[in-house]
């Protein structure tokens, strides 16, 4: 089953929070925001971002689930792109996924803790996909929470290197994106979303 932008919820500025931001309000952004709690792949969008690992060739988590969602086909193209740095993104079809395209991005491994090399990969993760969207025509856009499964980067921290990317983004380039889609997978992370949100899409 899948799930038509149409169908995915526009984020609505809260007050709570909002006298924290450092940020004016903007409404014409706020309504390009989504929070969406479930399984990306079930995403009708133009693409999904995959919190992939260097070799592109899949692995456990939602890297896991986008390849058998999308079949074979998927790592056999992935195959022929040879890998991605880390912080980079490399854009591919999306097979057997709702989604035009998937962008694969690999996320800093932060088992060792964050430092300014962690931080600084994570957020051109965002940048980078964003920017691979864009140049691909695709408007509508889905992340996971990017590092913060098997890479050990602490959610919290992330939340923020997410947003802050995201806002900067679609300051410069509201007129290329329609929407960004936050996609959480557990409760904890739709909380840190909840929460974090207005600092960076404030209701004032
Ligand atoms: P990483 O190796 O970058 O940490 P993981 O896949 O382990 O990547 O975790 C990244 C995030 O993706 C986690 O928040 C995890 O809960 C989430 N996740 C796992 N499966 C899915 C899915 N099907 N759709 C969306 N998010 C998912």
């Amino acid at each position: 089953k899948s799930v038509p932008l149409d169908n995915i919820e526009v984020w609505t500025p809260t007050a709570a929070g909002s006298e924290k931001s450092k940020y004016p309000r903007n409404e014409k952004l706020d309504k390009k925001i989504s929070l969406y709690s479930g399984d990306i792949t079930q995403l009708e969008i133009d693409a999904i971002v995959n919190a992939a690992n260097n070799s592109l060739l899949g692995g456990g988590g939602v890297d896991g689930a986008i390849h058998r969602t999308a079949g074979p086909l998927l790592k056999k193209e992935c195959a022929s792109l040879h890998g991605c740095e880390t912080g980079e993104a490399k854009i591919t079809c999306a097979y057997g996924l709702p989604a035009k395209y998937v962008i694969h991005t690999v996320g800093p491994i932060a088992q060792g803790g964050v430092g300014e090399v962690q931080k600084k990969d994570l957020r051109s993760c965002y940048r980078n996909s964003l920017q691979t969207a864009t140049a691909n025509d695709a408007r509508s856009v889905a992340f996971p929470c990017i590092s913060t499964g098997i890479y050990g980067y602490p959610p919290e921290q992330a939340v923020h290197e997410a947003l802050a990317i995201v806002r900067e983004y679609l300051e410069e380039h509201h007129d290329k994106l329609d929407r960004v889609i936050f996609c959480v997978f557990m409760p904890t992370d739709r909380e840190l979303y909840l929460q974090n949100l207005p600092l960076y899409f404030p209701a004032a």
